[in-house]
This record gives structure tokens, C-alpha cells and sequence, in this order.
């Protein structure tokens, strides 16, 4: 039995609220325990000068956490000047995750900025930035279909991450932070709907850890996400249904 009483393979309650923000194309609170996050989907019609005249767009990511977001305080980058590695990680991380699941052609030359604030951290910020971010993104697609800026919903994929780790020998699932400061391994399983991995961060935090331990991970992260996907789904029922797609 865990401190705040799951068992091991236990998600903590996940909860969605859409339409957080009244001004971006989209937007979700994403609540995974005591972890709360506030992921906005913006829009600007233009595309980094890479992409420009290629007839595509792009989505990007930032990442940022509340002073308070913290148990002890966290200063705002703005004090060092520069932005912690540790976000930098991060955003790249949701854009990657959050690329793969859409055609960025069907959008023409728009960017797709997405940006995660940690409003209250108790560990996998990450995974619950990611996760929320679909959903932000989703939001923001089915606005760009009511204005008539896109024809197709450009959707082709549910993505959603978790995390997984080893604590006193024992793999558990969705790490607060209490675990997660405990844990010898901690991992970000990140995964589309399809079962197929989009990325795997797994990081032994001081020690090794075994083939054995891997593979339980796994597939501890595996049936959390399917938990997630599900969740994803019913709180997007109301887009997919609209737009007739199968996701
Ligand atoms: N954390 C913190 N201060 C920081 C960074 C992290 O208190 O500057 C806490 C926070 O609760 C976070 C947890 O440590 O959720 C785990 O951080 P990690 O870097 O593993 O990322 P996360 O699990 O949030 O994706």
C-alpha cells in the first residue's frame, strides 16, 4: 500500500477541465492528484522562417512552473536570466510528443503553440502537460474548424504519457512527489492509441536497474495509459462525435 493508499499499478484520479481560458483557440486544466496544470493550444498564422513557403505548419511547445507550483518556492527564470534546463527538457519533450499526432500540412502555415503552466507540482508534470496538451490541441483544431480556417480535422492520434518508477524495489505507477524523489528508476512512457511508443525516458537515478524491472514498467505504463486514453476519449466525445472521427 502506497502513502496516499493506491496500489501499485493505481493512477491517481485524473480530471479534464476544458475551456479553462477564455481566449486561446484552446485550453484544459489537467488534474492528475494533486498535480494541476493549466495547458493553453494558441495559434499564430505563421510558421518559423524554416518552414516558411512550404505549405505546413508546426506545433511548439513551453513549459513553465508557478513560483508557488512548489513545496519550496520556486524562482521565476526571469531571476537568473536564463531558462531552467530542467523546462527546456520538458517543452521539447510536449512538442515532439504532441507532433506525432497530427498532419501539420492540413493546417497550412499556422504554428500551434502550446504552453503547459504547472500550476500546483506533485511530480509527473510532465507526463500530465502531455496528456493535457492533446486535449488543449483537440480543442483548438475543432475552433479552427468552426472559423472556417481548416477543412479537415487534422487529428489522426490520441497521445498520453505517464510515468513509472522503482522505489524500494517495488514498480509504481503515476510517481507523486514523494515517490518520485524516493524512486531508483523513473521513467515517461509517452504512447499514442494505437499501443505504439512515441518516446521512453527511462533513467536509473544514481543505480542501474534490471531487465526484469524494465520490462514490469512497461507494462505497469502501458495499462495506466490505456486508463488514460480512455479518459481522453469520454472528455473529447463531444469533438469526435461533431466531426465524425474515430478517436
Ligand atoms: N520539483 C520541485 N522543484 C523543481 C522541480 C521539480 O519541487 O524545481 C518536484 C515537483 O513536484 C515535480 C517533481 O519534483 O513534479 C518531479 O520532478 P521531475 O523533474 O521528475 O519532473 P516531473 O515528474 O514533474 O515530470
Amino acid at each position: 500500500m502506497r502513502i496516499d493508499g493506491r496500489n501499485n499499478d493505481e493512477l491517481r484520479p485524473i480530471k479534464f477541465t476544458r475551456n479553462f481560458i477564455e481566449y486561446p483557440e484552446g485550453s484544459v486544466l489537467v488534474e492528475m492528484g494533486k498535480t494541476k496544470i493549466i495547458v493553453t493550444a494558441t495559434i499564430e498564422n505563421k510558421v518559423p522562417p524554416f518552414l516558411r513557403y512550404k505549405k505546413t505548419g508546426w506545433l511548439t511547445a513551453e513549459y513553465a512552473m508557478l513560483p508557488a507550483s512548489t513545496l519550496k518556492r520556486k524562482n521565476r527564470d526571469i531571476q537568473s536570466l536564463h531558462q531552467d534546463g530542467r523546462s527546456i527538457e520538458i517543452q521539447r519533450l510536449i512538442g515532439r510528443a504532441l507532433r506525432t499526432c497530427i498532419d501539420l500540412d492540413k493546417i497550412g502555415e499556422k504554428t500551434i503553440k502550446i504552453d503547459a503552466d504547472v500550476i500546483q507540482a506533485d511530480g509527473g508534470t510532465r507526463c500530465a502537460a502531455i496528456t493535457g496538451g492533446y486535449i488543449a490541441l483537440c480543442d483548438a483544431m475543432k475552433t479552427l474548424i468552426d472559423r472556417g480556417e481548416i477543412k479537415e480535422y487534422p487529428i489522426h492520434s490520441i497521445v498520453s504519457a505517464v510515468s513509472v518508477g522503482v522505489v524500494e524495489g517495488e514498480v509504481l505507477l503515476d510517481l507523486n512527489f514523494i515517490e518520485d524523489s524516493k524512486a531508483d528508476v523513473d521513467m515517461n512512457i509517452i504512447m499514442n492509441d494505437k499501443g505504439e511508443f512515441i518516446e521512453i525516458q527511462g533513467i536509473g537515478e544514481g543505480a542501474s536497474f534490471s531487465r526484469e524491472h524494465l520490462d514490469k514498467m512497461i507494462e505497469s505504463g502501458v495499462a495506466g495509459i490505456d486508463e488514460i486514453i480512455y479518459d481522453q476519449k469520454l472528455v473529447l466525445d463531444s469533438i469526435t462525435k461533431e466531426i465524425g472521427v474515430n478517436l
